[in-house]
């Protein structure tokens, strides 16, 4: 009976599973990283890595096994591989932010989310590939190439953390860190079968994520199930006085996933199943919504009536805070400078930003500046800053109605490599769905949900409010369990970890 099936809980976590196999000592950290770096090798095609710290990672695994042998407590990570998507600083590894204009820029200092991982004792394996500074829904706008899908190599993982997704969805590594603006995280998440958490702005310190939009970006893990991302952001996520927008409040521990739905409130907005929104990952939605209706649940229509606003608001947003954020990428004092020869700092700063930045960045700036400048400013970016707080009141009033709020990630499965770069409109809509829970400053995480036709993954939104990662890390958890198995495998897979 499918209530039995929900109250036996979430499926464990890889996370778990490896670090009790160490405990145990049928594996070491150093034969898990040593799996890793092989899988990653032999799924090079994927072009899921801007650079795999193979030594740094191997030294930090034996430093936990020596650590281990002298019966040191370690900690919940302890020799867990982790990829980190290439926008988030690393003290030592170089970061690009998949951009030219970083190129060969060795950060010193590591991000806070790193110096936790590396406080729990997980190994960061390497850096990810990304849309250039994160602006894509495609992983293809990378100045070292496109990343490809593991299900289908011709086709996108998404973006644009669509390498954190890639390299887990391959069996390299068994969680990975993204960054999530307006989708980044849950669509690539959606593209490759995977579970990605954004959380509630404020949650995961910013410090050393390399700024897009400040009031949106937010960091967040990317695994195989919904222990193993509830595992990550426990140790991720809290207060961080070096971060002016972290927020106070404690945060749980995810140990209630194996709680059952029934009697909780699943909202699902009108506004989420308009046009355009592919049959198939509308049948699976459906399908997943109907599941958590017969296991108590109580399904209730909610409505977002700003939703239709919310894409323009979010290129306003993103681009005006973008333009600004972007000026201290001058090839002055990181990354990129150009060689030729200039006559005054002026052509200094315009020719390494025009060598630096690709056409997608570039496209993004001039918005951005033409948004905050004198006599738009008023019409455009506080204009886009009034609707936003009316998407934000939507949620509030939905919330009043509901627990959880429910919905397609995205409105299509991965699509062709190259299939939508002529048209910068149709791939800024890839993000429908996942942009008014970032201007809400809400959280929201895609979990599996099901199959197209052609065997691509689709993926579930589950949005909660401010703080509510428990909540819907828990319908995601039930869920996960409720769906029938699926035991397929990405077509390029390794056995990594
Ligand atoms: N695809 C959206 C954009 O291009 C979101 C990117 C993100 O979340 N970083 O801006």
């Amino acid at each position: 009976m499918a209530t039995t099936k929900a109250d036996a809980g979430p499926k464990p976590g890889v996370v778990a599973a490896l670090v009790d196999a160490q405990r145990r000592g049928e594996v070491t950290a150093t034969a898990l990283v040593e799996r890793s770096i092989a899988a990653a090798r032999a799924t090079q095609t994927l072009n899921a890595w801007t650079h795999l710290a193979a030594d740094k990672a191997l030294a930090r695994a034996a430093d936990i096994d020596r650590r281990r042998s002298r019966g040191e407590k370690l900690g919940p990570l302890a020799g867990v591989p982790v990829g980190v998507k290439d926008q988030i600083v690393t003290r030592g590894i170089p970061t690009t932010a998949g951009s030219r204009i970083l190129e060969g820029w060795v950060p010193p200092y590591d991000a806070t989310v790193i110096r936790r991982l590396e406080a729990a004792d997980a190994i960061v394996l390497g850096k990810l590939n990304q849309d250039e500074l994160a602006m894509g829904s495609s992983s293809e706008s990378s100045a070292v190439g496109p990343v490809r899908n593991p299900w289908d190599p011709a086709r996108v993982p998404g973006g644009s953390s669509g390498g954190s997704a890639a390299a887990v969805a391959a069996g390299v590594c068994p969680v990975s860190l993204g960054t999530d603006t307006g989708g980044s995280i849950r669509q690539p998440a959606s593209f490759c079968g995977l579970v990605g958490l954004k959380p509630t702005y404020g949650r995961v310190s910013r410090h050393g994520a390399v700024a897009f939009a400040s009031s949106l970006d937010q960091i967040g893990p990317l695994g195989r199930t919904v222990a193993d991302v509830a595992a990550v952001f426990e140790v991720i996520a809290g207060h961080d006085p070096q971060d002016a927008t972290s927020l106070t409040a404690p945060v749980p521990a995810m140990d209630d996933l194996g709680e059952a739905v029934a009697g909780l409130r699943v909202g699902v907005p009108g506004e989420y199943f308009a046009s355009g929104l592919d049959p198939f990952v509308r049948a699976a939605v459906d399908g997943a919504i109907a599941l958590l209706g017969a296991n108590g649940a109580e399904v209730v229509p909610v409505e977002l009536p700003h939703t239709r606003y919310a894409v323009a608001t979010y290129y306003l947003v993103a681009t005006a805070e973008a333009s600004s954020n972007l000026s201290r990428l001058d090839g002055v004092r990181y990354g990129h400078r150009t060689v030729s020869s200039v006559k005054d700092i002026g052509e200094l700063y315009a020719r390494s930003r025009a060598e630096g930045f690709g056409p997608e960045v570039k496209r993004r700036i001039l918005l951005g500046t033409f948004a905050l400048s004198h006599g738009y400013y008023d019409a455009y970016y506080k204009k886009a800053q009034q609707v936003r707080t009316l998407i934000r009141r939507d949620f509030e009033q939905a919330f009043e109605r509901c627990d959880v709020i429910v919905g397609p990630t995205s409105p299509v499965t991965a699509f062709g490599l190259g299939e939508r770069l002529g048209d910068p409109l149709q791939m800024y809509l890839m993000d429908i769905y996942t942009i008014p829970s970032s201007l809400a400053g809400n959280t929201s995480v895609s979990v599996p949900c099901g199959f197209d036709p052609e065997g691509m993954p689709i993926g579930l939104q589950i949005i909660g409010p401010p703080l509510g990662e428990g909540r819907i890390l828990r319908v995601a958890g039930q869920l996960e369990r409720l769906l029938p198995a699926d035991e397929r495998k990405p077509r390029v897979y390794a056995e990594g970890c």
